[in-house]
């Protein structure tokens, strides 16, 4: 038996089962898990928030990390049993679709989604596409590579997306699990940094890892005040909260890049027309990333260029923990599941 963290109806506590032991279908590996990250999709899962619904019940977590215990039928992928890899949101792409074969396997419409379409890593163990699972290097331990494999991956994506290059003035909205990685990669590519939370501790973290300026959102108005810099050449909002994507748009110097990275429940801005074409303005999203970038945050990651800011919960802490990422007061950038 293996347990696991159920989802029998949006928005109602989380159940804490034991399930036999899944087995793996064609195609697929079987992970014993040692650490899974608590990403905030998790919570929007769990709650129905977005317009495409899980089935449930569901076993959510997209950020999962362990060693390969058994492999199923049909596997040509280079994994052996024993090998440590990690398992993302992008749990299944058909391979063969213009996205596929593009390199933007992200936007395959076939694809299937690790703790969402297909049972994920809230749980002792969990199947996975061996073609889709990323091998984490020696040296980068479970807990840290956890978060990598989504909030990590999902950043660096978006910052290079962004056309993010040195002397830039790069704005992070939101420093959480992804915007303490986001700001993290916009220093990497070279960029100033200017961090927006609602929180204290938050901004205080945004310091530590180097972000020139913070704002807090409830005492200063971050338009205003990123306006007075010059305005951002680069915004990655990661802010569960509308508010913060129009403050963003507001920010942005001209000829700068927005960049939607956050999937609040409440799906909608107004921006308007005149100044996005005027001011060049360019407004991207971005969704997580590919089973390369993964493994260019591994490395990157593995050659000391970012640190991950987590703290550690059990399984059975799980509702708790949601209800901590919710108000904000985890006192971390992100929680992970240890096993
Ligand atoms: P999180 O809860 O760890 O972080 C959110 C941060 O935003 C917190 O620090 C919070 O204090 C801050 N915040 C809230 N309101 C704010 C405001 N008005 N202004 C500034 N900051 C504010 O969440 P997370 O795990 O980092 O996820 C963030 C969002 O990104 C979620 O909606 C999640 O579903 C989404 N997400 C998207 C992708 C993608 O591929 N695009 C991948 C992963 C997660
Ligand atoms: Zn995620
Ligand atoms: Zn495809």
């Amino acid at each position: 038996m293996s347990k696991a963290a159920v989802v029998h109806e949006f928005k109602g506590p989380l159940t804490i089962e034991e399930r036999p032991v899944p087995a793996p279908s064609e195609g697929q590996v079987l992970v014993r898990m040692e650490a899974s990250g608590l990403c905030h999709t998790d919570i929007h899962a769990a709650h129905g928030d977005w317009p495409v619904k899980p089935s449930l019940p569901l076993v959510p977590g997209h950020e999962g990390v362990g060693r390969i215990e058994a492999i199923g039928p049909g596997v040509h992928a280079k994994v052996a049993e024993g090998d440590r890899v990690a398992i993302p949101w992008l749990g299944y792409a058909c391979g063969e679709c213009r996205y596929c074969n593009d390199g933007r396997e992200t936007l395959c419409e076939q694809q299937l989604n690790s703790g969402y379409a297909i049972d994920g890593c809230y749980a002792e163990h969990a199947v996975a596409f061996a073609r889709h699972i990323v091998k984490v290097p020696d040296g980068v331990e479970p807990v840290v590579a956890a978060p990598l494999t989504c909030a990590g991956v999902t950043t660096y994506k978006a910052v290079k997306v962004s056309g993010a290059r040195p002397s830039m003035l790069a704005a992070v909205f939101g420093v959480g699990g992804l915007g303490h990685m986001a700001l993290q990669y916009a220093r990497v590519a070279g960029c100033e940094v200017v961090a927006v939370d609602v929180h204290e501790d938050k901004l205080e973290l945004a310091k530590q890892l180097g972000a020139v300026h913070t704002i807090n959102a409830t005492e200063q108005d971050p338009v205003a005040e990123i306006k007075r810099l010059g305005g951002a050449d680069v915004a990655i909002a990661t802010a569960v909260s509308p508010l913060a994507f129009e403050q963003a748009y507001g920010a942005m110097a001209r000829g700068g890049t927005l960049v939607f990275v956050g999937l609040p429940a409440d799906n909608f801005v107004k921006l308007p027309i005149f100044e996005t074409v005027l001011g060049g303005i360019t407004i991207r999203g971005s969704i997580v990333g590919t089973h390369r970038d993964l493994e260019e945050v591994f490395a990157l990651h593995q050659h000391g260029h970012t640190r991950v800011v987590y703290e550690t919960r059990r399984l059975d802490q799980v509702n708790e923990a949601f209800r901590e990422v919710e108000e904000g007061t985890a006192g971390t950038a992100r929680l992970v599941f240890e096993f």
